[in-house]
């Protein structure tokens, strides 16, 4: 996977993409990261690439001849015109599946914008993607577009050094992951479920699913309309409906098993 990055803080990427997982892979090979300065790609004599907003109001925005430049230059180096993903709170927000999709192409271009964003012109005739990282705005796109390269680097074969970690974690299967431990045994008089020391692979497997349903119930119900729901999850997921309120090993409130039977109603009949 080659990443190029349209920015005007190229130091910003590189210090940030250089360490743990992804600086290993990069210098394996598997990753590589080349950014590119919108600035050197000014048409003007004062170097500045930002002008007024047509129209009046707060704030500069970047404008479309030095940003296209900076793509048709990387465009001719490459050969083609490879996909652009602009980093805008405008767009469609990025989930793991979209990083599994990129995360399929040979090169992919981030465009970062900065003040008030970029002349619309250019990203009509450029922009292939446009993705947000969440309902929240930031000063630039610097920080989204390295959220997104460290979480599609992940789905890059090789990057991780047990793939498995990649398919098992959360949202695999529009799920949460289940809680993890490790040593030692007892801690702070908190004890790890005994389960996972019963070196009985069924078992804590099925706890560990029985654990990511649950949390998937808690912390994002959303998620759930979409999960496939095998006989033992039923089974799992009906015992928690049918507990009192709050009580048991999995509590729930009321809108909570009233979300859960209306969903195991649906489930029976499809
Ligand atoms: N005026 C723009 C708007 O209201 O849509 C926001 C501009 S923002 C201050 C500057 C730049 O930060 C954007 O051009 C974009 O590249 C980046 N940015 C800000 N929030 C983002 C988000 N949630 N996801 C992705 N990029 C974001």
């Amino acid at each position: 996977m080659n990443y190029y990055v349209m920015t005007l803080f190229p130091e910003m990427i590189e210090q940030g993409m250089n360490t743990s997982i992804i600086g290993r892979a990069m210098a394996k090979g598997l990753l590589t990261l080349t950014t590119l300065n919108i600035r050197e790609y000014s048409v003007r004599g004062d170097g500045r690439i930002d002008d007024y907003p047509y129209g009046g109001g707060a704030g500069m925005v970047m404008q479309a001849e030095p940003v296209c430049r900076t793509y048709e230059s990387l465009s001719e180096q490459l050969g083609y015109r490879p996909r652009l993903i602009y980093l805008t709170p405008q767009g469609r927000v990025f989930n793991q599946q979209m990083a599994k999709e990129f995360a399929q192409e040979k090169d992919l271009v981030f465009l970062c914008g900065h003040y008030e964003g970029i002349d619309e012109r250019v990203l009509e005739e450029i922009a292939t993607d446009f993705v947000s990282i969440g309902d929240y705005v930031l000063t630039g796109g610097e920080l989204p577009s390295m959220v997104m390269m460290d979480s599609i680097s992940r789905m890059v074969p090789g990057v991780l050094s047990n793939q498995e970690s990649g398919e098992t974690e959360s949202f695999a299967g529009n799920l949460l992951e289940y809680p993890q431990y490790s040593r030692p045994e007892v801690w702070r008089g908190k004890a790890v479920p005994p389960v996972l020391l019963s070196g009985h692979h069924g078992n804590v497997d099925r706890w560990r699913r029985d654990q990511s349903l649950y949390r998937t119930l808690k912390s994002r119900p959303d998620l759930m309309e979409d999960v496939v729901l095998d006989k033992k999850d039923r089974k799992f997921l009906q015992m928690v409906t049918d507990q009192p309120e709050m009580e048991g090993e999995y509590p729930i409130t009321e809108e909570e098993a009233r979300f859960l039977r209306k969903l195991l109603a649906i489930r029976k009949k499809t």
